[in-house]
């Protein structure tokens, strides 16, 4: 059973007490935190020993939403100034060209980048699967990689002929979307704590499933345990589809198909009124709040304090790449904890002299990107360093031109008030995946080539 001693770091465990230790340490055997606290109180002896003095140490990002096959359509000239339906119009042709090998090296791409900015657990909603890809190519790639995934089998089923937005050409039949999502189910989903691929069902979004399929995906899904993900609420074109079709709005909808309860979590949730905001909070559905993407596509900015206020559990998401245009999960805290202000500012804090009215701080900003996001996967073994939860960190040396006068006040907000670099250390289950600023377990360089000549390809026709 390899150990690993990590000592005179200024550790944030994100416990239920909000735990720091200026000089600490973790002790780690075989994959789990045997020991967190003061490095004075650590074992003088492991396997391997590490100094991060000058570093903070955070419990590994979770990032909840990604598609990761987006990172070879990012800033497509034509999709550049579109909303969601327009860009998705634009984009669903392209991504119909997708081979299974596209499917690979992106995950390995979105996988790199998110390693790179301390995320150690990542879900992604794959659902197209054209000319032969599955979701055991990313489930593969992934492996490489050496992230937790949280692989979410999407799927569309209502196409253009039937009254949806994507085209035919990239939708499936319910009966083959469901026998695949058992078989995926039965081939890699592992309940266990240290769990490093879990299955999750995530029917698309309203406008691209039928609700046969959102009904029978609750029930599949429910028979073996694992989580429901979908898009929801994203945008006020969506809120009309569902009026008009369904005759309910979103969430109202969402309950009518029987996808409410604390195994569900929703992308966006960007459009709901406060008496949706408690449904949310009595089912115990989970939230991700994507910024990035929702500023990118001009969606809106979700109510991440109400629902906060409420007590639903919420998460931060980098969305696909295409609409974000990256996967920088430390940067996507940052966009969040900066829109929390903007929002704000909307609704008049300026001219507040309400003491009570807080903002949001750093430290909120990186519980939701770590103890939030765990909760909203519904993962109890991971989201904060503490006796016998995964060994998932990662770590930043704060002594570095972009931290210079700031970290010397509060190392840990100056991860989130100043500009996101690449993290130093990003450690999953024990295992390193990024060593002094590089992903180790894969050749950075000879991936960007492949991913561009992928993308290039792929725009190409
Ligand atoms: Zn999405």
């Amino acid at each position: 059973m390899p150990t690993l001693l990590i000592k005179h770091a200024y550790i944030v465990t994100m416990d239920d007490h909000q735990r720091e230790f200026p000089d600490g340490g973790l002790f780690v055997r075989d994959g789990f935190i045997e020991q967190v606290g003061p490095t004075s109180e650590l074992p003088p002896e492991a396997d391997e020993i590490l100094d991060l003095n000058g570093h903070v140490l955070l419990p590994g990002l979770v990032n909840t939403h990604h598609h990761f096959y987006q990172t070879l359509t990012r800033v497509v000239p034509p999709a550049q100034d579109a909303n969601l339906f327009n860009w998705l119009k634009t984009l669903y042709p392209i991504w119909a060209r997708l081979r299974p090998e596209d499917i690979f090296i992106s995950t390995q791409t979105a996988l790199s980048e998110l390693a790179l900015s301390g995320c150690t657990t990542a879900s992604d909603h794959l659902y197209l699967f054209p000319n032969g890809s599955k979701l055991d190519d990313e489930i593969a790639a992934a492996k490489e990689t050496g992230l937790r995934l949280q692989a979410s089998r999407g799927s569309m089923s209502l196409g253009e002929s039937k009254g949806g937005l994507p085209p035919d050409s990239v939708v499936d039949t319910e009966e083959h979307i469901l026998k695949d999502s058992q078989r995926l189910i039965e081939s890699y989903h592992d309940p266990k704590p240290g769990a490093m691929t879990q299955v999750v069902l995530a029917p698309c979004s309203p406008f691209s499933v039928t609700s046969d399929l959102m009904r029978e995906s609750a029930k599949l899904a429910r028979q073996y345990g694992v989580h429901l993900h979908t898009h929801l609420a994203e945008t006020e074109d969506e809120e009309q589809f569902c009026l008009d079709r369904f005759g309910h709005r979103p969430v109202g909808y969402m309950q009518e198909v029987d996808w409410v309860g604390e195994d569900v979590w929703f992308a966006h949730a960007i459009w709901v009124n406060d008496e949706e905001i408690g449904v949310f909070a009595k089912h115990k559905c989970g939230v991700v709040h994507c910024p990035s993407s929702n500023m990118r596509l001009a969606s809106g900015i979700a109510p991440i304090k109400e629902y906060r206020a409420a007590g639903v559990n919420v998460g931060i998401g980098v969305d696909g790449s295409a609409s974000n245009d990256g996967s920088h999960l430390l940067g996507e805290v940052r966009q969040a904890f900066l829109l929390s202000r903007v929002k704000e500012g909307i609704t008049g804090y300026s001219l507040s002299n309400d003491p009570n009215r807080k903002l949001m701080t750093a430290r909120e900003a990186l519980y939701l990107g770590t103890r939030g996001g765990a909760a909203v996967l519904g993962r109890t073994d991971i989201g904060s360093l503490e006796v016998g939860k995964c060994a998932d960190f990662f770590a930043v040396n704060v002594n570095r031109l972009e931290y210079s006068g700031g970290a010397v006040h509060d190392p840990v907000s100056a991860l989130v008030f100043c500009q996101p670099v690449r993290v130093d250390y990003t450690v999953v289950g024990g295992r390193f995946v990024v060593r002094e600023g590089c992903v180790v377990t894969l050749d950075e360089r000879k991936l960007v080539e492949k991913h561009n000549q992928a993308a290039k390809r792929l725009l190409s026709g």
